[in-house]
């Protein structure tokens, strides 16, 4: 597997280009999607380069993992969709209608969302 060093998001990470950061810990950063589809929608990535689920799961340590997952729910925190609910949704690959090949979840809620999984 080749991790992309030119994706979006690796060049968000080294600051050259610029993002609405909303929560960020030793080895995960969290921005708004530039392009939201609900009130709340969070992109959180871990910091090392990984380009999906699967590189991210058996490359991975056990502290950027856990920091990931930690992540995600610290930022539905501070959202404040911890008690209404919300999606953290990840998407892999072609079929997955994956766009940018660095792992990343989706923090999406702050409404009522569609039944899923979806299609
Ligand atoms: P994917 O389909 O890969 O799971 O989702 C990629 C997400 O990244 C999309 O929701 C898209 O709106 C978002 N995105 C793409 N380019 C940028 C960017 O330059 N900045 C931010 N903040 N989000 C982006």
């Amino acid at each position: 597997m080749s991790y992309d060093d030119d994706n979006i998001f690796a060049r968000i990470l080294r600051g050259e280009i610029p993002c609405d950061k909303v929560y960020e810990s030793d080895h995960a950063l969290a921005f708004r999607d530039i392009a939201p589809k609900a009130p709340t929608h969070v992109l959180v990535i871990p910091r090392g380069p990984y380009e999906n689920l699967h590189d991210f799961a058996e490359r991975g340590s056990d502290a950027e993992l856990a920091d990931w997952v930690r992540a995600m729910a610290a930022v539905a925190r501070a959202e404040g969709v911890t008690e209404d609910g919300y999606r953290a949704t990840v998407n892999n690959g072609r079929h997955g209608n994956q766009e940018v090949p660095h792992v990343h979840a989706h923090i999406v809620g702050g409404r009522q969302l569609g039944g899923a999984p979806r299609g």
